[in-house]
């Protein structure tokens, strides 16, 4: 396994894989790898002949910086765990190397971020629709890979492809998670014991939304109430959206019928956790 920090290396690389007449799958990370995004590698792998794995915490797309500061960083056993999947290339740059000045032009995201969490995160997106951008540019994949535990990043980066035209196939790949419901997450390794308890709350309120919208349930106002009443109350909980919106374009829906996302974000102490689940009403879709 190559492990490589520079652009100029890595382009060098890849050509010699193209040239080799594969297929180079990208799979974007900020580290602290865990089962989720070996998911991920493995799909990249079966699907590819050539998997790079980028390792980057990207501070364009932090909103607090205290976030961005206590990140875990945890390099070694990442590449560790990236050569036991079979990764051919990891990419783990500097800030310098990507930023190596600041940047003129920017990605704005439009209206597929006006909710969940890019209304409570302001310029989240833009942050991250800009490095994958540019990390399409250096590794020009022909496949990306994308958990769909960060659904609304999902839907940023297919129209980040769609309106300038990238030519990259993007691959959602299903959430995995802990026994008890918790999608795994780099973020977790923050939870104390305690929290770690109270923290699958998040994926049973999800899942109360998901088997009232199975019965009929059509009122998303009275959905989201009898979902977000499902977390307990305690003083380490709160709950910062639950929204049902439309999967495409993330909007709120009006009334629940076809297919709709449950997505959440939960405060877990000082740990925020966001998860989603897809809901199929018994209502067809009336366009
Ligand atoms: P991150 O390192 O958190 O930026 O995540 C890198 C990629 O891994 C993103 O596409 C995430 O959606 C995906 N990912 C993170 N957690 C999970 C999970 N539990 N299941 C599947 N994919 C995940």
């Amino acid at each position: 396994m190559d492990v490589i920090e520079a652009v100029a290396a890595l382009r060098e690389r890849l050509a010699a894989a193209r040239r080799a007449g594969g297929d180079v799958g990208f799979v974007p990370t900020m580290g602290a790898l865990h089962a989720g995004h070996a998911a991920l590698i493995e799909r990249a792998r079966r699907e590819c002949d050539c998997t790079v794995v980028s390792i980057f915490v990207n501070p364009l797309q932090f909103d607090r910086p205290d976030d961005l500061e206590h990140y875990p960083r945890t390099l070694p056993a990442d590449l560790h765990m990236c050569a036991t999947l079979g990764v051919d290339v990891v990419f783990a740059p500097a800030a310098a190397e990507m930023y190596p000045a600041p940047l003129s032009c920017t990605i704005e995201v439009g209206r597929v971020a006006s909710h969940l969490c890019g209304r409570y995160r302001p310029g989240h997106f833009n942050g991250v629709a800009t490095v994958v951008m540019k990390l399409f540019q250096i590794v020009q994949p022909d496949r990306a890979y994308f958990g769909e535990k960060d659904a609304q990043q999902l839907a940023v980066i297919r129209r980040v492809v769609r309106d300038f035209n990238v030519p990259v196939r993007i691959e959602p790949v299903p959430t995995v998670r802990e026994r008890d419901g918790l999608a795994l997450s780099s973020r977790n390794q923050r939870l104390d014991p305690e929290e770690r308890k109270l923290a699958p709350a998040l994926y049973r309120a999800l899942c109360e939304a998901r088997r009232l919208i199975a019965e009929g349930a059509d009122d998303p106002e009275r959905v989201r109430q009898a979902a977000i009443a499902t977390i307990p109350r305690d003083q380490c909980l709160r709950v910062e959206y639950l929204e049902l919106v439309e999967p495409d374009g993330m909007q709120p829906v009006e009334r629940i019928e076809g297919a709709v996302l449950a997505a959440c974000a939960l405060w877990v102490g000082t740990t925020r956790l966001i998860d989603n689940l897809m809901c199929d009403s018994p209502r067809a879709r009336v366009d």
